[in-house]
């Protein structure tokens, strides 16, 4: 999500006619565009914020969550010129030119929202030309109880649908191949405004002619309909890769977490998936040490991990966000034992998802094409339809293009493939 914004905070401010500076050292204004989701976050953000006001005279801008959360005090404590929210930061450009003296853009009214699909920004050559984050909605109202985000990005909005596909074909034009649909919850895209639901958006998406892959992110299970599978099967440029939080493998810790959904609920969508597409991959959020999660919970979790044999899993300690419902729960066990539960999982996790890898050898992929890889200038990167990390040998002319490969052998966690007819 920070990556779609900072994209538009950056066409916003070439539009104000500012140029992008070789590094920090020689720019005029540094922005930190912030993530508030992990305390660790904001103290490592924290950290860069300090080293650059020590070392210069630039402007320093704080956007994001933590501005959000944590801007008046970064204004009062001297770290930061000025602060400004998600729902304000796509117009950073013309809030920089206005000179106007406010140092505080932290408004969540829904009249102050900029508009988010920008058509201008389709044709900005980012990082990665080919690839374009698509933010379709802004916001959370899901609430759960461990989560500072409904807090610093406010209630869920949908953006029309008409300019969300209207941005897409723009983005193709403009060059782009791959565009990757973003929301905290992609399910409830619709649920607000009445537009239409998200299975028809992620349809008319794929639909776009010269769209090699579309990707969604991020799915909540509580929202996660039939309909969705159907239109991935129906469309062979939606990736194959689901990310689907399951969070916890015990019903009562879900309870706790207010993720509003079973464990057996998730087991059904798990199986629909696999009636229905015979060859995908989920991903998955894991959280271990919930307050309240006793020693049978975490088995219960563990044993999720092994029935459903993720391919990816971002697991993580639970850590207590100041704002949130959960920070007032009572932690039952210490930090250490919260690691040992925290590598477990890790270490079951990462053989199952070796083993899955492993079996993509020998196998026909397509993989579209990033990037030189870091390692030898004739073997480029980028991703299966599995969503799976490739190498191949490819060159400038491929980044952004399907290319057929056969997996030859697995390195580490990063397949590797011959180029096939
Ligand atoms: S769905 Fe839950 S975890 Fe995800 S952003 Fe909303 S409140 Fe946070």
């Amino acid at each position: 999500m920070n990556k779609g914004d900072s994209d538009l905070m950056a066409h916003s401010l070439e539009k104000a006619g500012l140029r992008r500076a070789s590094g920090e050292e020689t720019a005029d204004i540094v922005v930190f565009n912030t993530c508030s989701v992990r305390a660790h976050a904001e103290e490592r953000a924290l950290a860069r914020i300090r080293s650059a006001r020590s070392k210069g005279q630039a402007l320093i801008v704080v956007t994001g969550c933590m501005a959000q959360r944590l801007g008046k005090r970064l204004l009062a404590q001297g770290y930061a010129d000025l602060v400004v929210g998600p729902y304000q930061s796509p117009r950073l450009g013309e809030i920089l030119s206005s000179g106007g003296g406010a140092r505080a853009y932290l408004s969540q009214d829904h009249r102050d929202f900029a508009p988010r699909t920008d058509e201008a920004a389709a044709g900005r050559r980012d990082e990665l030309p080919f690839h374009k984050w698509v933010t379709i909605t802004h916001g959370c109202e899901n609430y759960c109880s461990y989560c500072i985000v409904p807090y610093v990005r406010g209630r869920l909005i949908s953006f029309p649908s008409e300019a969300i596909l209207r941005h897409i074909r723009q983005c193709v034009e403009g060059g782009a191949t791959e565009i990757t649909l973003l929301g905290q919850n992609v399910n409830q895209y619709g649920m607000d405004s009445g537009d239409i639901p998200f299975h028809r958006l992620l349809a008319l998406a794929a639909e776009t002619p010269g769209l090699l892959r579309v990707n969604f992110l991020t799915s909540h299970p509580m929202d996660f309909r039939d309909d969705i599978v159907r239109v991935i099967a129906d469309h062979g440029n939606i990736s194959r890769s689901v990310h689907l939080p399951l969070q916890s493998g015990s019903d009562r810790v879900l309870a706790l977490m207010n993720r509003k959904y079973t464990l057996e609920r998730y087991a059904s969508i798990i199986a629909h998936l696999e009636r229905t597409l015979p060859d995908h991959a989920v991903s998955t959020d894991l959280i271990v040490g919930f307050p309240g999660e006793t020693e049978d919970d975490y088995e219960l979790t563990l044993e999720a991990v092994r029935r459903f044999r993720f391919d990816e899993a971002f697991m993580y300690a639970y850590s207590p966000r100041e704002g949130t419902p959960s920070f007032a729960m009572e932690e039952g066990i210490g930090r250490e034992r919260k690691l040992e539960r925290l590598q477990n999982l890790i270490d079951l996790q990462r053989a199952i998802s070796r083993e899955k890898l492993l079996a993509r050898v020998d196998r026909a992929e397509e993989i579209i094409v990033e990037g030189p890889s870091k390692k030898s200038p004739d073997e480029y990167r980028g991703r299966t339809y599995l969503n799976h990390p490739a190498v191949l040998p490819a060159g400038p002319a491929d980044v952004g293009r399907k290319v057929s490969v056969i997996i030859k052998k697995l390195r580490g966690s990063t397949l590797y493939g011959e180029r096939s007819a």
